[in-house]
């Protein structure tokens, strides 16, 4: 893997706004923290986009030789409905809704959100950290800094925004748009003053909530984040990611916080790095639109979930990208492509290994170090990957090992994933798949015998039943379920 550090790697950093060449804080080590799901509901394919950003950043990482800790936080308690600390909290208006516990809702919704990991081949972090597993540490970090950037008020333990240098930093260029607004919290001494402690309103009782200096209560959501990023990576670690609209108030106060604890100006990450969004027609895919795309209801109409993961690699992380069902069967279309090309590969391996590359992989392999060392532009890998699949005359055995450099990175499971895992076949199909097949054999036959009424005849009974077959397709795809 050495050779692969060979190209230096760019990131782009929000927060000089530039490119930087990625220098680890600790030599041969990559500390990354990803802001991970609130988990009072599921998340939709725009959240997933996110970690599969931040998977692929690991990826490549590790690819590139570094030693690789990630650390995903699940956020089970303090995000209020608004990111500014206004409003209820989330999960305890989740639970009062569906008339469970908010213990309960946390744990059923972190499953959905670790199935639909698996379903992206998104990889293990090496901790997903659990915000109410934390509480007595925030309190700790909270009252580290309570005296010199805090006040109290009747709500709550608020951050003085002004007591840390160029606060917003990361922001500043888009405050005025509808991410960035800042709803007024009485007693708040300035517009951007956040909670880090919300007590519990005197006659209440939360579901939620713990014994501190400042009462009873639980910790604000950006505390968790600072204070779980520096207790596993370090009060200085290399990464930190999120969605961009945690550019706006999120991960500021996360900075402020952290320039607090350290008593530094430094953020606490070197890059803070920023996925955009995925939308549709309506504009950006969020949970409060009620209704959202989840990656199950794409399983449900039978695409296969890397085919989504698929179609967010075509794009540049810091593009937005727009979802339509179009561009998901398109981005399927491409994976089977792919699959069947690594197919063909697999068969004519003979599994040896190769002392010395050709020269031809060593450029392709040169090719891709440039592309995804440029700010993880996989959208310029694929292509290059493609180009590989083409070339017919080269050593298969080779081939499958630069195949899987490829798939190290961009995660499609290319190695394992077979063509037939990828035929849409649709929830609702009550069609028993030996049928299909069988049919489309008597129909090939009755074809070669210019029997062509019985052909259509075949060709008919199948389509009343659903199932759209693809004559003339150039990957003899022959059938699908439509959807
Ligand atoms: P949440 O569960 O709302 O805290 O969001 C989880 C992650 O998804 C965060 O990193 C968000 O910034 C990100 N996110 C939210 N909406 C979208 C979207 N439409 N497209 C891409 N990322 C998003
Ligand atoms: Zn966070």
């Amino acid at each position: 893997m050495k050779d692969n550090a060979t190209h230096p790697l760019k990131l782009f950093n929000r927060l000089p706004r530039e490119l930087e060449i990625f220098t680890p804080v600790h030599p041969g080590e990559a500390r990354v923290y990803t802001c991970g799901p609130t988990v009072y509901n599921y998340q939709h394919i725009g959240n997933m986009r996110a970690y599969i950003f931040a998977d692929l950043l690991g990826r490549t990482l590790s690819w590139k030789g570094y030693q690789l800790t990630h650390i995903i936080n699940i956020t089970d308690v303090g995000h209020l409905t608004s990111d500014a600390d206004a409003g209820d909290d989330k999960m305890e208006k989740a639970a009062a809704k569906a008339g469970k516990s908010a213990w309960d809702i946390a744990k059923y919704y972190t499953d959905a959100y670790w199935l639909d990991i698996d379903r992206l081949n998104i990889r293990q972090p090496a901790k997903w950290s659990i915000a109410t597993d934390h509480v007595e540490e925030m309190i700790e970090f909270a009252k580290k800094i309570a005296d010199k950037h805090c006040y109290e008020c009747e709500t709550g333990l608020y951050f003085d925004t002004t007591t840390v240098p160029d606060y917003g930093a990361l922001a500043r260029a888009n405050t005025d748009e509808g991410e960035g607004r800042i709803e007024t919290v009485e007693g708040k001494r300035n517009q951007n003053d956040f909670a880090i402690w919300r007590k519990t309103p005197p006659g209440e009782t939360r579901q939620m909530e713990w014994d501190s200096p400042w009462g009873k209560g639980a910790p604000g959501w950006h505390l968790e984040c600072s204070q779980m990023s520096m207790k596993y990576l370090g009060e200085t670690f290399d990464i930190h990611t999120g969605g961009i609209d945690h550019r706006e108030i999120h991960h500021p106060n996360e900075i402020a916080q952290n320039q607090a604890h350290n008593c530094s100006a430094h953020s606490g990450a070197n890059i803070w790095m920023h996925n955009n969004f995925l939308i549709d027609r309506a504009g950006k895919m969020s949970k409060s639109s009620g209704d959202f795309l989840r990656l199950q209801v794409l399983i449900d109409k039978g695409i296969h979930p890397l085919a989504y993961r698929l179609m967010c690699l075509q794009a540049h992380y810091r593009s937005e990208l727009e979802f339509t069902w179009e561009n998901l069967v398109a981005a399927l279309t491409r994976l089977k492509r792919i699959v069947m090309g690594v197919g063909k590969q697999r068969a004519k391996a003979a599994g040896n290994q190769a002392v010395i590359e050709h020269p031809r992989l060593v450029q392709i392999r040169q090719q891709l170090n440039e592309a995804i060392s440029d700010d993880l532009n996989s959208s310029k890998c694929l292509p290059l990957l493609e180009d590989l699949l083409a070339q017919k005359k080269l050593p298969a055995d080779q081939c499958l090992s630069l195949i899987a450099a490829f798939d190290h990175i961009l995660g499609l499971d290319l190695l394992a994933l077979k063509r037939s895992d990828l035929r849409v076949r649709s929830k609702d199909a009550t069609i028993d798949e030996t049928d299909i097949e069988q049919k489309i054999d008597q129909r090939q036959q009755a074809k070669s015998d210019k029997d062509f009424a019985l052909a259509d005849a075949i060709r008919n009974e199948l389509t009343a039943q659903g199932v759209d077959l693809m004559d003339g397709d150039p990957l003899r795809w022959e059938w699908r379920i439509e959807i």
